[in-house]
């Protein structure tokens, strides 16, 4: 989950870049792989989500914000969770 400390403060303005995101009416489990996915199902999920990302008008938008928050699942501006952790990690 989250850190909700780290979340930003709950006004329109902060949030407002999502209403222009490419996956904003598609099936947020093409983005947060369900419980046990391994392999090349996981992959391919993955690299369908990462080619929407890659087309997003907001895309350093989200991916800053999962930065920010520390989000531990999920694709979130075209990184994969595993990547994140690496990149905290690595730092
Ligand atoms: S970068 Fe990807 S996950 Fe983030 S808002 Fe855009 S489509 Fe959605």
């Amino acid at each position: 989950m989250a850190s909700i400390v780290r979340l930003p403060r709950p006004l329109a303005d902060i949030w407002d870049w999502q209403r222009n995101a490419a996956c904003r009416d598609l099936d947020s489990a093409m983005f947060f792989h369900p419980e046990g996915e391994r392999g090349i199902s996981r992959q391919r999920r993955e690299d369908r989500a990462k080619e929407i990302c890659a087309g997003c008008p907001v895309r350093l938008n989200c991916l800053d914000h999962s930065l920010r928050v520390e989000e531990p699942y999920g694709i979130w501006g075209g990184v994969a969770e595993g990547e994140r952790e690496a990149s905290r990690r690595h730092r």
